[in-house]
């Protein structure tokens, strides 16, 4: 099959590209078939799941503030927000029809907190400027026929041929939603590297929360694994605003105040994810990283000395007593598991509570990380209509490349800023060669 534009791959970047590539050679008044190849039965599936559901899908934060967010790649990222920046995702949305808000940390999510509303409207968008969307479509090899077009070769044995060619394949977090990695594939086809990758915004385990059967468990650690009986003791607790210290080889490299959960995978919430991505590199560099966590941050350290000397005085040292004062009720089990033998006066009992220590063993892969760091270098990609540098007529974008961000909207708003200007590049690209 013949097509002018061909995206692989129909999440928020793929979707993206080919509505905008449509629009704007709509608008050019130059008539592009624009065709999206989407191996799973639907569109967007991780779409579906973000946000909780919810989908978090910008943040209205100006750019010198929104930069701050992204960890990785954010040269390549600047341009392609200033062209399509989170308040034209939420005028694109709300002209659709869709009703958008706007909460806590300026994040924004469709006023009915359904990740489907978000889906629907791009897909649907999508049709409405005449692109066509092929569902269950894995294309599983690219490379050039006899007149120098793209031919994506598909597993249902389809051929699509195309003179532009954008992939939007995205990274390998979720596979089940069908991000199994293979854009790096493709684009390694023309040349492109590959900034190693790493699960990022998940949970980290610390020793011993894991059943090991004896062995030593270290990096990758399947979510399914089994929790040992401190992780049943933690599995479950919320702490709010409490402090955590990220120490890397011994060294403090991060300090930060918030909210920690511990879940059946380890050590998540904010706080855990905000930690995550130093953590999970310096893990995979063979370095060793231990999480503090100080439970009475923000209390003087002399108020608090003198307010546990005098529950020690009152309680006769008894922790048990003593520790629901301090603690919230359902961590006394776990921090007398910890520190039951070694607490022997008010001074250390301060010092734990202050400083609690969580050698972390490894983390939770791509089966459940919200995002892939790494991917396609962005010195390999023109930013100023992500372009490939090594093929032209090649465009890339979303979380295929190695652009990362934290949580709070910022990875969706980057895939459609970086897939609206793949989109509308490759389609004036076009337009103005016809
Ligand atoms: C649980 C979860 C919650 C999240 N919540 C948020 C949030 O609230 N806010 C936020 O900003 N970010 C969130 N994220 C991150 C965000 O969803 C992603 O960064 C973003 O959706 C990436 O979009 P993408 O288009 O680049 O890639 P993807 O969404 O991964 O899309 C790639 C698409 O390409 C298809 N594909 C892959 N290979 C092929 C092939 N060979 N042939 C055909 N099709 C192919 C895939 O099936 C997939 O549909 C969340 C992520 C997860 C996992």
């Amino acid at each position: 099959m013949k097509t002018d534009i061909l995206v692989i791959g129909g999440g928020a970047s793929g979707l993206t590209a080919a509505r905008t590539a449509a629009a704007a050679a709509r608008k050019k008044g130059v008539a592009l078939q624009v065709t999206l190849l989407e191996k799973m039965p639907r569109p967007a599936r991780k779409l579906m799941i973000s946000g909780k559901g919810r989908c978090n899908f910008t943040n209205l934060k100006p750019w010198n503030d929104f930069s701050t967010h992204i960890e990785a790649g954010s040269r390549l990222v600047k341009n392609a927000f200033y062209n399509f920046d989170s308040a034209a995702a939420i005028a694109f949305f709300e002209q659709e029809g869709l009703r958008t808000v706007v909460e806590r940390g300026d994040r924004a999510f469709p006023a009915s907190h359904r990740a489907s509303d978000i889906v629907d409207t791009l897909v649907r968008s999508c049709l409405g400027e005449g692109v066509k969307i092929v569902t269950e479509c894995t294309v599983t090899d690219i490379s050039f026929d006899a007149k120098g077009r793209f031919l994506a070769r598909c597993a249902d044995g389809s051929e699509y041929r195309a003179q532009t060619l954008i992939l939007a394949t995205g990274g390998l977090s979720y596979p089940g939603t069908g991000s199994t990695g293979d854009g790096y594939r493709f684009s390694a086809a023309f040349g492109h590297g590959l900034s190693p990758t790493f699960p990022s915004l998940t949970a980290l385990v610390p020793e011993g929360y894991k059943e090991s059967g004896g062995k030593a468990l270290k990096g990758h650690i399947p979510r399914e694994t089994p929790l040992s009986s401190l992780g049943a003791k933690l599995c479950g607790v919320q702490l709010k605003n409490i402090g955590t210290r990220l120490y890397i080889g011994g060294t403090c490299v991060e300090s930060l105040f918030g909210d920690v959960d511990f879940t059946d995978g380890g050590l998540e919430g904010p706080l855990g994810f905000a930690m995550s991505r130093k953590c999970v590199k310096a893990l995979m560099n063979g370095n060793k990283a231990c999480v503090e966590l100080d439970l009475k941050s923000g209390v003087p350290d002399g108020e608090f000395s003198a307010r546990v000397t005098a529950l020690w005085k009152e309680q006769g040292g008894r922790l048990r007593n003593l520790l629901p004062r301090v603690l919230p009720r359902e961590l006394t089990a776990a921090f007398l598991a910890a520190f039951g033998n070694t607490v022997k006066g008010p001074g250390t009992l301060a010092a734990a509570l202050r400083a609690w220590r969580f050698p972390i063993a490894g983390f939770v892969g791509y089966e459940r990380a919200v995002v892939t760091a790494g991917g396609i270098p962005a010195p390999e990609v023109n930013p100023k209509t992500m372009e490939s540098r090594f093929r032209p007529g090649l465009y890339l974008c979303g979380e295929l490349l190695d652009i990362d961000c934290t949580t709070g909207g910022y990875n969706i708003q980057t895939a459609f800023s970086t897939g609206a200007l793949a989109g509308q590049s490759a389609a004036l690209q076009l337009c103005a060669e016809s």
